[in-house]
C-alpha cells in the first residue's frame, strides 16, 4: 500500500506501507479516488515535525497526509451500515463524541480531536482507514475529485452559516483561491445580493466574476470599490479567507457598523484592534473553524450534486500519488497564483470520467 507519510519539514515520502488489514468496529477501509491539497496541508508540509508538533503529535512517527478525500468502501468493520462498492467523501474530523463540545454538536471543538491527516493517517494514500459516521455518500453524478472538494465547500458552508447572513446583504470576500470562491458561491446561494471578491491575481479576479462576484477588487482599491458600493456605508459581511494580519485588520475596516467579519483563514501571527473604534463600531469578530459531518458536510454534498456549487473551474492540477511532492506541494509553493485546487489520484486518473 503506497501512502505519502510526513517525516518532518519538507520531508514528505511516498512509501509501501504494509496493508492496513481489516477496520475495527465502526470503521470502514476506503480505497483511495481522489485527495485534494489545501493551504492547512501547505502549513504542515512547510512547518510541522511529525514528533513534535501538535497538529501532527498524536502519530508520534510519521503520518500519512491529506484531509480532503473521497473513496470507495472495500471493507466494512462490525455495526456499519456502509456497503462494499458505496462511493464516499471523507469528512475527516475523528472526534470522540463524548465531551462538552462534542455533546453539543460542536465537533470540531472537540477537547480530543484529532483529522485525517492530522494526528491521523489520511487520504494521500492507496488505501485509508475511516469512521464510517464521517463517510458520506454521494451520488453518480459527481466525479470523485469533486467529491473530495466536499471538505473545503463544508467549511464555506459553515463560514456563511456563522455570518448569519440576511437577504439582500453586501458581502465582501478576501482572498480569491479555493476558499474564497466557495464562500462566495455559497453566500450567493445563502441571500447575498452583492458580492465582492477581494484578490490580487487578475486571473483569480477574473474566475470569481464568472463564479459568483459582481465586482472584484485588488488589496489596494478595495477600500474605494466597496465605499462605492455601498454609500460609504461598508460591507453587511466581509470573509477573510487570506490568512494574514495585514489582510484581517482590512476585513474588519472593510465591516460596515454593526457588520460582521467572520475569520476561516489560517495564518498565525495576532492582531492590533483599536479597541475604541471597534466598541463604537459594534462589528463583531467571529470565528469558523473547518465543519461538522452531520449538517455542514452533507450540506456541501447536496450544494455539489446539485450543480449550485460549481467546484470544476477550481481544479487545476490532477496528479498522481508519486507527482505529490514536485507537482502537488512545491509546485503550489512555487506558483502560488498557478493552482487552485490540486487533486491527487492515487489509483490513477480515469480518462473520460
Ligand atoms: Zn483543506
Ligand atoms: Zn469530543
Amino acid at each position: 500500500m503506497r501512502a505519502a507519510r510526513m517525516h518532518g519539514r519538507k520531508d514528505l515520502r511516498v512509501e509501501d506501507l504494509p496493508p492496513l488489514g481489516s477496520p475495527p468496529p465502526g470503521c470502514v477501509r476506503l480505497r483511495v479516488e481522489a485527495c485534494g491539497i489545501c493551504g492547512t496541508d501547505l502549513e504542515v508540509y512547510l512547518h510541522a515535525q511529525p514528533s513534535e508538533e501538535p497538529p501532527l503529535a498524536g502519530s508520534g512517527g510519521p503520518l500519512t497526509m491529506g484531509h480532503e478525500s473521497a473513496g470507495v468502501v472495500v471493507e466494512t468493520g462490525a455495526d456499519v451500515d456502509l456497503a462494499v462498492g458505496q462511493r464516499v467523501a471523507v469528512e475527516g474530523h475523528l472526534f470522540c463524541g463524548e465531551c462538552f463540545w462534542c455533546r453539543r454538536g460542536d465537533y470540531a471543538l472537540c477537547a480530543r480531536l484529532r483529522s485525517t491527516g492530522q494526528g491521523a493517517d489520511g487520504g494521500l494514500a492507496e488505501e485509508m482507514l475511516a469512521p464510517a459516521r464521517i463517510c458520506l455518500p454521494y451520488s453518480d453524478d459527481l466525479l470523485p475529485e469533486q467529491a473530495a472538494v466536499s471538505e473545503p465547500t463544508s467549511v464555506a458552508v459553515r463560514a456563511v452559516r456563522r455570518a448569519r447572513l440576511e437577504p439582500g446583504a453586501t458581502v465582501a470576500v478576501v482572498g480569491g483561491g479555493t476558499i474564497g470562491l466557495l464562500v462566495a458561491q455559497v453566500a450567493r446561494l445563502r441571500g447575498a445580493e452583492r458580492v465582492v471578491v477581494v484578490e490580487p491575481v487578475a486571473e483569480r479576479r477574473a474566475l470569481a466574476e464568472r463564479l459568483a462576484a459582481d465586482v472584484t477588487a485588488t488589496p489596494h482599491d478595495a477600500t474605494d470599490v466597496l465605499a462605492d458600493l455601498t454609500g460609504g456605508v461598508g460591507a453587511d459581511v466581509v470573509f477573510e479567507a487570506g490568512g494574514n494580519p495585514e489582510a484581517v485588520r482590512s476585513a474588519v475596516e472593510w465591516t460596515r457598523k454593526g457588520g460582521r467579519t467572520v475569520l476561516l483563514g489560517v495564518s498565525g501571527g495576532s492582531l492590533e484592534l483599536p479597541l475604541t473604534s471597534f466598541l463604537l463600531s459594534e462589528k463583531e469578530l467571529v470565528a469558523s473553524l473547518s465543519h461538522t459531518y452531520d449538517v455542514d458536510f452533507p450540506e456541501a454534498i447536496s450544494l455539489l450534486e446539485s450543480g449550485k456549487v460549481d467546484v470544476r473551474p477550481l481544479i487545476t492540477d490532477r496528479i498522481g500519488l508519486d507527482q505529490v511532492v514536485s507537482h502537488g506541494f512545491e509546485a503550489l509553493l512555487a506558483e502560488p497564483p498557478a493552482h487552485l485546487k490540486v487533486i491527487v489520484m492515487p489509483g490513477g486518473a480515469a480518462p473520460g470520467r
